[in-house]
């Protein structure tokens, strides 16, 4: 078997504070560490270019899939193990979930919250059963967290569609919730912080 593939969304912007580029480094380390191949927009801005060079510079495998029109403005990364270039967006998503094992958000804008709404509805519908770990780095989903208790509490979401998410609090926690999962003696996951 291959190694554990993780596809990481999360934010293109290099302004972000300082907080959460530490935050990408640390769940970079912990994939080095455990060997996980990461599946990413392939990009070399924002958090997502952090993400790529730490875990590049730690040995790790890296595979980009970017559609062509965006290769200039995210700046395409030059030095990944794989690039995939896709015709489209939709494409793009396709093909990162295709190869992804699991995936995993870390703070983002409008993009990301795109790629995890989708990712979410896709495993409501059945389309994939793959774990989906939210890293609620400094608190940056608390909003969204909100969102949900209160879909619930309306009924316009279960409770069954609330726990397809697992939360954890920092992207170096986001391959040790992965872990758990794999090993049947493990703690069940849950949404631990709602
Ligand atoms: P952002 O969170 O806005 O910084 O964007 C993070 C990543 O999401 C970037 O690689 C964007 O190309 C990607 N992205 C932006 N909009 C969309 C979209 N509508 N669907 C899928 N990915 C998107």
């Amino acid at each position: 078997m291959g190694n554990l593939a993780l596809c990481v969304f999360c934010s293109s912007s290099n302004l972000v504070p300082e907080h959460f580029r530490k935050d990408a480094i640390a769940l970079a380390d912990r994939m080095a560490e455990e060997k996980i191949t990461l599946i990413y927009g392939g990009g070399s801005v924002g958090l997502m270019g952090i993400l790529a060079d730490r875990i590049l510079g730690r040995g790790g495998e890296v595979i980009g899939v970017i559609p062509t029109f965006l290769r200039t403005e995210e700046l395409a990364h030059e030095g990944l193990t794989e690039m995939i270039v896709t015709q489209s967006m939709h494409e793009r998503k396709i093909e990162m979930s295709r190869r992804a094992d699991a995936f995993a958000v870390l703070p983002g804008g409008f993009g990301t919250m795109d790629e995890f709404f989708e990712i979410l509805t896709w495993k409501q519908l059945g389309l994939h059963a793959k774990p989906i770990v939210v890293a609620n780095t400094g608190g940056w989903f608390d909003p969204i967290l909100s969102y949900f208790l209160n879909a619930e509490n309306q009924r316009m979401v279960s409770r069954q569609n609330l726990a397809l998410v697992e939360i954890v609090g920092s992207g170096d926690q986001v391959v040790n919730a992965l872990l758990r999962r794999r090993d049947p003696a493990g703690t069940p996951p849950r949404l631990s912080r709602l």
